[in-house]
């Protein structure tokens, strides 16, 4: 089969692999129709985060189960399926406490410690609890973006940052997460006011035909983005950040902004460290939640989608075919030369 393989730093390359086979009793073999090109994936690429040499890349996912191993009682072959960026065993003990992301024996594994789904065929472990029934009727290619871009967004910023109607909330990072949190957000809890801050023109633009009350360009400075956002907010600040770059700059800016009493809500993907300025936020009485996903409220975000509350394809801004898959990195990875929001690989 066709997979793209991670080769060392900045290096990937489409290759011929074997066609994976059941290898634990709980394991499912899924013929993938439809995968993505994630942040992460790029952090993988560029050694920000370990990732395994000769790993196929990729952890997010539709598909059609093509064999499932004799622990799996819960799917059945020719069934369509989502498959879950978090791999989830169901019963360790992060999985008991409904923390998947940690789970002992899953977690972020597919796609940086085992062969992911930017392939033709994924194994996925734990099938029970990592893999979701897909209705028939519900758009299978946008469905790629409920694996990890939906939840992450529902669960490490609208959630982790407890947003409440009426409250003032700051948007760092008007990516696809970003923007799935906007747009939740908006059609789900009344916030008084929402601001996006980011770089990019098209991404802004975009973050305003979305919803956003304002947007603020990080090109500005931090000094003249604390300005305006105090103009905004009336010199209060926001009571939820939901940060969602993953650099030291949009850490500092967090801060910067964060209301007393207020919740900075962190879902970037860290390789290096940052500064938590206690000197200034001791008496601030805030709340800072980082956040890996744990992909538990799928089954409502699967239900959402259906009753047409999500809307997942207004962020799909490029499709390619797995052969194109190469030239798709390219396009996520200079997505303001390209406007790229999410790219869709059908294979
Ligand atoms: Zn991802
Ligand atoms: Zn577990």
């Amino acid at each position: 089969m066709k997979a793209l393989v991670y080769q060392g730093p900045n290096c990937l390359a489409l290759e011929e692999r074997p066609k994976p086979s059941i290898q634990d009793p709980t394991d499912a073999i899924v013929k993938v129709t439809h995968t993505t090109i994630c942040g992460t994936d790029i952090h993988l690429l560029q050694n920000e985060i370990p990732c395994n040499p000769d790993c196929i890349l990729g952890h997010e996912g539709v598909g059609i189960i093509e064999a499932i191993g004799s622990g799996v009682t819960n799917f059945y072959p020719d069934q369509l399926v989502l498959i879950s960026c978090i791999t989830s065993c169901g019963y360790c003990l992060h999985c008991r406490k409904g923390m998947p992301s940690n789970c002992l024996s899953g977690g972020f594994t597919l796609g940086n410690k085992i062969d992911g789904t930017q392939a033709e065929y994924v194994r996925v472990p734990h099938a029970s609890f990592s893999l979701h029934l897909l209705p028939d009727t519900i758009d299978r290619k946008a469905s790629v973006l409920l694996s990890d871009v939906f939840p992450t967004a529902y669960e490490c910023g609208i959630r982790n940052g407890q947003i409440r109607p009426g409250s003032r909330v700051a948007i760092i990072g008007p990516g696809p997460i970003g923007l799935a949190a906007l747009s939740m957000l908006k059609s789900l809890f009344g916030p008084a006011l929402v601001v996006v801050i980011g770089r990019g023109k098209s991404r802004l633009d975009a973050a305003k035909a979305a919803g956003a009350d304002h947007t603020l360009s990080t090109l500005d400075g931090i000094g003249e983005l604390t300005e305006r956002s105090n103009a905004l907010t009336g010199d209060r600040g926001f009571d939820v950040v939901i940060e969602a770059v993953g650099s030291k700059q949009a850490f500092e800016i967090s801060q910067a902004l964060v209301a007393a009493g207020g919740t900075i809500a962190t879902l970037g993907v860290y390789g290096s460290k940052c500064d938590l300025h206690l000197e200034k936020l001791w008496n601030r009485n805030i709340c800072l939640k980082t956040g890996l996903v744990d992909t538990v409220s799928t089954p409502e975000l699967l239900e959402m989608a259906k009753a047409g509350i999500l809307r997942p394809e207004s962020l799909v801004s490029h499709n390619f075919s797995l052969d194109e898959i190469e030239q798709a990195y390219t396009v996520v990875r200079a997505a303001s030369e390209h406007g790229t929001m999410k790219v869709v690989i059908t294979i």
